[in-house]
């Protein structure tokens, strides 16, 4: 009897996910709130605390390669600069975000992966940075196997950790932070002796006005890094209609733009656009 009680409710609590399945699968009516062309405003995931390529500054403004694409990218759907609400999505956030609806792309120096293309759909790419090792300006770590037993600081969720232990420096002590900004400050007052992450993101930070002179990157390249636009899996829709706006943006010299904007000042010497769907392994 006990059994069977446990079993029926075992039942309605299946029948109680399916709905909620079902629920969650068609959910045309989140569309205006992450934003669907004509709606009122779209939401957009990015970093805030990477300079040149996410920032949110401290007047509220927002500033950044990734920024720019983004803007571009929401125009060409339908949404103005003032529709646009950015919402800060951290490297271990972005697939959640994306799953829940909370966003309706993501452009904050997201990688495609064969392991994410599993949770999420990308546009893209439209970036080929590279993993790379910022240290102290007098720092003798200069390869990726003087790393072992060093102290090496990267952001949880993102590939740069992933590689770390997988693959360069597997005899690193690994701390990992939730944020970029966070490791910077354990760099700066040596509580880990490097930071691993992609290159762009590393001479942005370098190039910031209170770290000039402090920090130096290695120039390695340890992986690539192909920056795709995330979309909630299965929104073939939106992906197609992003694929269009970023060969658009690189065509009308935007692209071009918005990298001399964002990486002239930290002097990063991006590689060329990449060809949509050209993905480098
Ligand atoms: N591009 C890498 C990644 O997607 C590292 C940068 C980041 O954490 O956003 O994981």
């Amino acid at each position: 009897m006990k059994l069977r009680k446990v079993t029926a409710a075992a039942a309605a609590a299946l029948v109680l996910s399916l709905t909620a399945t079902a629920c969650g699968g068609d959910d045309s009516s989140n569309e205006s709130d992450s934003g669907s062309s004509g709606g009122s405003s779209i939401k957009i995931g990015i970093k805030y605390d990477q300079p040149g390529l996410g920032l949110k500054e401290p007047n509220g403004d927002f500033s950044g390669f990734d920024v720019d694409v983004a803007t571009y990218v929401a125009k060409e759907l339908g949404y103005e600069p003032d529709q646009i609400e950015f919402v800060e999505t951290k490297s271990a956030d972005r697939e959640n975000a994306l799953a829940r609806g909370d966003v309706k792309f993501i452009a904050a120096t997201y990688s495609i992966t064969p392991e994410r293309q599993e949770k999420v759909d990308f546009a893209g790419p439209y970036l080929l940075a590279h993993q790379d090792l910022l240290v102290k300006a007098d720092s003798d770590i200069t390869e990726a196997t003087d790393l072992n037993d060093k102290k090496l600081c990267s952001v949880t969720g993102s590939t740069s950790a992933q590689n770390v232990k997988d693959d360069f420096a597997p005899d690193a002590q690994l701390k990992e932070n939730g944020t970029y900004s966070e490791c910077i400050a354990a760099l700066q007052s040596g509580a880990v002796d490097a930071l691993t992450t992609d290159d762009s993101i590393l001479a942005g930070f370098a190039a910031q006005e209170q770290y000039q002179g402090q920090f130096k990157l290695a120039g390695l390249k340890l992986s690539n890094e192909n920056y795709g636009i995330g979309v909630k899996k299965g929104d073939t829709a939106t992906v197609d209609k992003i694929n269009a706006a970023l060969e658009k943006m690189e065509s009308d010299g935007a692209w071009d733009k918005a990298v001399k904007d964002n990486f002239g000042p930290a002097n990063y010497k991006n590689e060329p656009a990449p060809k949509i769907g050209d993905i480098v392994s």
